[in-house]
């Protein structure tokens, strides 16, 4: 999961930060962050800061335990980012009674029991400005 490359998304999670590769020889964002930008193959690449909101593409309950720190039930869903590409990240499970596809989201943010800090995402009109 944590690689090189996507270094720089971890990192902006600490921050509060969604960092999304930005290919400035094309314009492309890109998500899972890449050494090349996956349309034109450029390496001129740069992180940006996305705003945090988006589209809920479609998401999933984990019911089985995966892993050691996170315990089942939770949301796993794909958020189209305002800036384009779609990152897996979670839901509230306190939400789940009023998610829908295609509803508008943002990010909050916690911390794992592990420690990390991990983008949650909230229908967009639960967060406070
Ligand atoms: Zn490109």
């Amino acid at each position: 999961m944590m690689s090189p490359d996507s270094l720089p998304l971890w990192q902006g999670y600490e921050q509060h930060e969604i960092k999304v590769p930005h290919c400035t020889a094309c314009g492309h964002n890109h998500l899972p962050p890449s050494p090349v930008c996956p349309l034109c193959f450029s390496d001129a690449l740069e992180w940006i800061t996305a705003s945090g909101r988006g589209k809920l593409s479609t998401w999933v309950v984990v019911q089985r335990k995966y892993f050691e720190d996170f315990d089942p039930p939770y949301v796993v869903a794909q958020i189209e980012l305002e800036e384009g590409p779609r990152l897996t990240a979670a839901m509230d499970m306190a939400d789940i009674d009023r998610i829908k596809i295609g509803m508008a989201v943002e990010a909050d943010y916690r911390t794992a029991p592990n420690g990390m800090i991990l983008p949650i995402f909230r229908p967009a009109t639960l967060i406070a400005e």
